[in-house]
């Protein structure tokens, strides 16, 4: 067996990808994202300086290994070194002709900035004067030099970076300069001896310098921010980082050099247009950082045309490389071009929606592609929160800025991360957190917060690439913004505002405003989302049904692209004001003509409905359930009743004529505890209520085919889905259907029109799965209620579980998902898959949906594909969700 190979150059990646059998996904894994990249663009052809990886395998084995590198490793790292030294003509060390390198962090998912790089590595006091010779740019050299044992001080020895910065700050100051890279060569190497006083203990031997700062991008695996941030991304802990070892490059030796980053197509809109900042003059983090204030990509075709004509030709080539937009960093040293690095870019989800459709059409990718490129959670972006125009109008505009991260946000101003977190998190608050830029550890405040507002940082900054990654509306670079964190105050338009004020962002355009504006959810009309959706429509198999009790949900859920209405739940119609006492006295009632005479009144208003669902849905199937819950909920409570006849009594004791009123209490109180359940959820509801009280269901069925009839002379075409709830024994759906359909046909008769119908159930009991070749002989369609489904099957009450032990069993992994968000395969999904081979064995036509919350959840969607349902049902608001979930599960 040969010597484990930890180290790979960056033109020996056919090596490692040879180890893989050619598998990209095993090359990235091994040499981290950054370092595969590298050496994808070294054998491209695209100039790189040359360089090597150290994998992940070495880390874990470090990690894993008491902290110490595994056996031939560091001895591998040197002949690495040896090799490039040669390449460059260069020695690493060497006052004479001194090579220095960057030592950078490169996991196989990218975590931008969460891990620490090291840059300038190589330098002490004899080769920084070598160096001076040299290129007789002191300025450089020093500026260099104070890099290096800044990071190295932060990065390896622990001290905080503020203390550096502290010192920056004074010099400038005293030599009354606005950016680091004005500071003249005397001063830079005043601060480099200050800076080496502050760090205590920086090694002037090179090896050491490198042998240290390796070890220290290893550990920074295991960092806080690390760990949290890949918490929250859900990237596993286990895959280690590679460390990168490259000749460094200069984009700070004066006005002909720069350093930039940049994206392929524009990152918020998609637009197809390479977008970017850059700083001239300047080395690594400067750009990201936003401590000075970047140009746009654009400006660069100005300052440095050969520059941008090379770097927009390599974008393009890399894109096209990749098939996928890209993020690179460059820099350009003395008119000539490196890349350091490219992925492929984080985007907004309007940016990934139309780059996925325009990279389709410009025949990059194919059509599917495109369809699996977009997350369906990134379909509901579209569906984000905006201000309501008339709020906006009224409001007071204080700024605007860079619109990073689309959506609208309000909340009230947190100055750091921590208090953002206590109060959106213990206190319920909404907090948009404001900085004057946000750094790694500030991730958990940002994902607390509702928004994120920055006074510095580009649309490449940390703040902006957090943001849109997590769906976090946003505003960077606000440059009117005085965040004053001594104070806790932000100076804007000549207005101080406190922490805990309310302020409000508009993501989308860059807006900040003073107070709480509201906020409305916008339509989708996005041509590229339609087109996208389109093409989803072209592949999926399972059809997409909403969930809508009132017409304007249905004709929501129309324009979204609902293929039918899979649940109208017609019991909500009963709560509405001049309803209620109606429906009241229908359940107080013991007299069979007072019922009749309060169903009579009932009618009119439920057919009222139902024509307004039918017209709205018009040639489409609409199911509408019969009622479902237990009629206490249409009556006041016990407690309630209590109360107010301990008023009326007391009122009477003073002499208030009150009794013919306390006799109506008294009476109602008495009908609802009769009516007492000790558990209503098991108890009296559905069909069973059906069955107790027909009269009720049959005015149901009444009003929806006299609505049907009623709108088919319209010209409306309907197909109407009758649906009984709760059905747990064949001969109760037997009974029920055979009364409810003998009320269906003696409408049609007497309205002379004939429309086309079905009668089937929910499935949403055990019993009615195992028993589902029985049931079907009665039911024409089954639709899963796996709300019920799943309460019935793990015994768990839904209402009071998700806010009790459930959170206990998610958080210590005894459940790995919520199965009332997530259909649970094993449990209620062999359920399902019991009941939709015994319904089919009876009736091969036999229509299956799903009406439950899951239906517009991707992975119970990809689910019921499996299953080989014939259409989810889901809030008009998932819909267009449900159309690519299903598309995607009909690709997979
Ligand atoms: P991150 O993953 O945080 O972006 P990087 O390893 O990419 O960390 O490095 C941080 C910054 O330093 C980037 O701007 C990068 O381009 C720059 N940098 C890294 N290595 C070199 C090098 N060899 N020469 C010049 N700049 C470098
Ligand atoms: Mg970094
Ligand atoms: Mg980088």
């Amino acid at each position: 067996m040969s010597a484990t190979k930890w180290v790979y150059g960056f033109d020996e990646v056919a090596e490692a990808e040879q180890r893989y059998g050619g598998d990209w996904e095993g090359v990235r894994g091994l040499l981290g994202g950054k370092g595969a990249n590298l050496g994808e663009m070294t054998r491209l052809g695209v100039p790189v300086p040359p360089g090597f990886t150290v994998t992940t395998e070495a880390c874990l084995a470090y990690l894993g290994g008491d902290e110490t590198f595994p056996p031939g490793c560091w001895e591998q790292v040197e002949q690495a070194l040896h090799r490039v030294e040669k390449a460059a003509g260069k020695r690493f060390g060497d006052p004479q002709e001194p090579l220095l390198v960057s030592c950078r962090s490169g996991a196989k998912f990218s975590m931008p900035g969460m891990m620490d790089t090291v840059l300038n590595i190589g330098l002490n006091d004899e080769v920084a004067a070598g160096l001076a010779r040299l290129t007789g740019d002191e300025r450089f050299v020093y500026d260099s030099y104070r890099r290096l044992v800044q990071m190295f001080g932060s990065v390896v020895l622990g001290r905080p970076d503020e203390v550096f910065e502290e010192v920056l700050a004074k010099h400038r100051a005293e030599q009354g300069v606005a950016t680091d890279s004005e500071l003249a060569a005397p001063r830079l190497k005043a601060i480099v001896a200050e800076f080496r006083r502050l760090a205590g203990g920086f090694p002037t031997d090179p090896k050491e310098q490198l042998r240290l700062a390796t070890e220290a991008v290893f550990k920074s695996w295991n960092g806080k921010r690390a760990v949290d941030y890949r918490n929250a991304a859900g990237i596993p802990h286990d895959l280690g980082t590679a460390v990168n070892i490259q000749t460094m490059v200069f984009g700070n030796m004066g006005d002909d050099c720069a350093t930039g980053v940049a994206m392929s197509r524009n990152a918020t809109s998609g637009e197809p247009k390479i977008e970017g900042d850059y700083l001239i003059n300047a080395q690594g983090e400067d750009v990201v950082a936003g401590i000075r204030a970047t140009k746009p990509l654009e400006q660069l075709a100005g300052d440095m045309p050969e520059m941008y004509a090379q770097f927009a030709a390599i974008a393009s080539r890399l894109e096209k490389h990749y098939r996928e937009m890209q993020d690179m960093e460059f820099t350009v040293e003395r008119g000539k071009l490196w890349l350091l690095q490219t992925r492929n870019g984080k985007r907004t989800a309007q940016a990934a929606v139309r780059i996925a459709v325009d990279q389709a059409e410009e025949g990059l990718i194919t059509r599917q592609e495109a369809v699996m490129r977009v997350k369906p959670d990134q379909v509901d972006f579209f569906l984000h929160p905006q201000f309501r125009p008339e709020s906006r109008k009224g409001a007071v505009r204080l700024a605007n800025g860079l619109n990073v991260s689309p959506g609208a946000a309000v909340g009230v101003a947190a100055f750091d991360a921590d208090l953002a977190e206590r109060w959106a998190k213990q206190e319920g608050k909404q907090v948009i957190m404001v900085r004057p830029e946000t750094k790694p550890d500030d991730v958990h405040g940002m994902l607390a917060a509702e928004g994120i507002l920055t006074s510095r940082g580009g649309r490449t900054s940390h703040a902006a690439l957090v943001a849109r990654q997590f769906g976090k509306p946003a505003v960077v670079g606000v440059a009117a913004l005085e965040v004053d964190m001594a104070a806790r105050t932000m100076a804007v338009a000549g207005r101080v505002i406190a922490e805990g004020d309310w302020i409000s962002i508009d993501g989308t355009n860059g807006d900040v405003f003073l107070g709480r504006l509201e906020t409305m959810v916008p339509d989708i009309s996005d041509p590229w989302l339609m087109r996208l959706l389109t093409w989803a429509d072209e592949v999926r198999k399972l059809r997409v049904r909403a969930n809508a009790d009132y017409p304007v949900d249905a004709e929501r859920a129309r324009r979204y692209g609902a293929e039918g209405i899979g649940l109208t739940r017609t019991e909500h119609m009963f709560f509405e004001t001049e309803r209620l006492p109606i429906v009241q006295k229908m359940i107080m009632t013991t007299s069979p003509e007072e019922r009749a005479e309060a169903l009579a009144r009932l009618l009119p208003y439920q057919r009222a409905d139902f024509e307004g669902l039918f017209r709205a849905m018009d040639g489409l199937p609409v199911i509408i359930r019969l009622i479902d819950p237990p009629l206490h909920e249409f009556l006041p409570s016990t407690g309630d009743l209590t109360k107010r006849l301990i008023d009326l009594k007391v009122e009477e004791a003073r002499g208030g004529k009150v009794a013919g009123e306390i006799t109506e209490v008294e009476a109602l109180l008495a009908r609802v505890a009769s009516m007492h359940e000790a558990n209503p959820m098991l108890g009296t509801r559905g069909v069973r209520l059906g069955i107790t009280l027909p009269e009720l269901t049959r005015m149901q069925v009444r009003a929806i085919f006299e609505a049907a009839c009623a709108v088919t002379r319209e010209g409306v075409v309907v197909h109407p889905e009758v649906m009984i709830p709760l059905v747990s024994h064949v001969n109760e759906l037997k009974v029920q259907r055979e009364l409810l359909e003998a009320e269906a046909r003696q409408v049609m008769a007497e309205q002379g029109i004939e429309v086309k119908y079905l009668f089937g159930t929910m499935i949403e009991i055990p019993r009615a799965a195992l028993t589902a070749g029985e049931i079907a002989r009665y039911a024409e369609f089954f639709s899963f209620g796996t709300n019920d489904l799943t309460q019935t099957t793990f015994g768990i009450s839904r209402d009071d579980a998700e806010s009790g032990f459930l959170v206990r069993y998610l958080r210590d992994g005894i459940l790995e998902d919520n199965p009332f968000a997530t259909i649970d395969r094993n449990g209620v999904g062999r359920i399902m898959r019991l009941a939709v081979e015994g319904g089919r064995a009876t009736r091969p036509d036999l229509e299956v949906g799903i009406c439950g919350e899951h239906g517009g959840d991707p992975r119970s969607i990809a689910f019921c594909h499996e299953l080989g349902l014939d259409y989810v049902s889901c809030s008009p608001f998932r819909v267009p969700i449900a159309r690519l979930a299903a598309a995607q599960a009909a690709l997979q």
